[in-house]
């Protein structure tokens, strides 16, 4: 059976052969990849600085965001493996946190922060 080069398994196989082969499991601390992926993620968000509508219009716009979310998706990878997450298990959990949070008849079509529904209760929150 061939592998699904779009799973996580799959990419998260990808990331973790690059860096062994390049030995550089000493330096992937859980507080190091963490980290990178906080620079990561700003080196993203850096490309949409002082635009004017944050979109992406050009194919080196388009290039740009890509290539730092993929950074962005090898840092969080590596971390989860490194910090022992069940990725796909954890977003599970999150998405059904979140559903709790915003049920679909309250928010839809609404970009509120869950607290800012008079209805909203503290115990909702976990
Ligand atoms: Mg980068």
């Amino acid at each position: 059976m061939s592998e699904d080069p779009r799973s996580i398994d799959t990419m998260a196989r990808k990331v973790r052969e690059f860096g062994e082969a390049r030995a550089w499991g000493p330096f992937h601390s859980p507080r190091n990849l963490a980290m990178a992926l906080s620079v990561e993620a700003n080196e993203l968000l850096e490309l949409y600085l002082w635009s004017d509508d944050g979109d992406t219009r050009t194919e080196q716009q388009r290039a740009a965001v890509a290539g730092e979310a993929a950074d962005v998706l090898m840092c969080l990878l590596n971390l989860c493996a490194r910090a022992g997450v069940d990725l796909p298990a954890a977003l599970d959990a999150k998405l059904e946190v979140a559903a709790r949070k915003y049920p679909v008849e309250r928010v839809r079509g609404s970009a509120l922060k869950y607290d800012a529904y008079p209805e909203w209760e503290p115990d909702r929150e976990r």
